[in-house]
């Protein structure tokens, strides 16, 4: 198996069937894949979307269960279950097209690690203006006390060889929004190499972040920070 592509999903009725088009058209032109879409605890009808689309389709698996538990749960559900070569995590919502993993598997073959990058079209997107500053605070916050140097960590479209990736996710100890600061701080902590793709960015409504989530967000870096000192 060449290729896993993991998709985290929770409650995405609304905006998940443009998505699932666009990933028709990516899967058509590719001879050896498996789907993972993990159902993070669906509430409204994303299952029954899931199963009409992998009835369609080939090679489509679904993990699910009950409970909401957070999008780096079910990103490390799926890519602890997946058996590509490479492994690509990607949102539901259809930020980021489908069509861009062509760009990121050349690039897995070079790179350990493959991450999209939206800053360069951040200025063009419409995003509220409150998601820009705590966007931009949140990364230079995550950068600082880390020591790493990521212009985009919650980007969420990101790729890795297979043995990086079980490496990264089998430990990973954070559920929900900041799991992928923790991915890249184990990334400079292992020394693998990693690639920001700029890829375009297509700002959708209806994000799942709560209004206190970011606050949460900056205090769960700080006390992550402290965890992994002692590891
Ligand atoms: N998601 C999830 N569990 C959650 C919250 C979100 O699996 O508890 C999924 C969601 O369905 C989407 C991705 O994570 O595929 C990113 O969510 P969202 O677009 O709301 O985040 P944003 O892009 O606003 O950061
Ligand atoms: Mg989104």
């Amino acid at each position: 198996m060449d290729l896993s592509i993991v998709i985290p999903v929770y409650n995405e009725e609304s905006r998940i069937k443009p998505f699932l088009r666009d990933l028709e058209d990516t899967i058509r032109r590719m001879p050896d894949y498996e789907i993972i879409f993990v159902n993070d605890g669906s509430k409204d009808s994303t299952m029954s979307i899931l199963n009409d689309f992998s009835k369609k389709q080939r090679e489509v698996k679904i993990i699910s269960y009950k409970k909401n538990r957070g999008k780096g749960y079910a990103v490390r559900k799926g890519v602890l279950s997946s058996n590509g070569k490479k492994i690509i995590f990607i949102d539901a919502d259809g930020s980021t097209k489908p069509q861009e993993i062509f760009q990121m598997l050349t690039l897995l073959d070079s790179y350990d690690v493959v991450v999209g990058d939206r800053t360069q079209y951040e200025s063009s997107v419409d995003q509220p203006v409150l998601r820009q500053i705590t966007g931009k605070l949140f990364n230079f916050y995550a950068n600082l006390i880390f020591g790493i140097n990521v212009k985009d960590n919650l980007c969420g479209f990101k790729g890795f060889q297979r043995e990086v990736a079980k490496i990264l996710f089998r430990n990973m100890i954070s559920e929900r929004w900041i799991f992928d600061v923790e991915i890249f701080y184990k990334i400079r902590k292992n020394n693998y190499s990693l690639r920001q793709m700029s890829i375009k960015w297509n700002h959708k409504e209806g994000t799942k972040i709560k209004p206190f989530d970011p606050f949460k967000m900056f205090l769960q870096l700080f006390f992550l920070r402290i965890k992994l000192m002692k590891k």
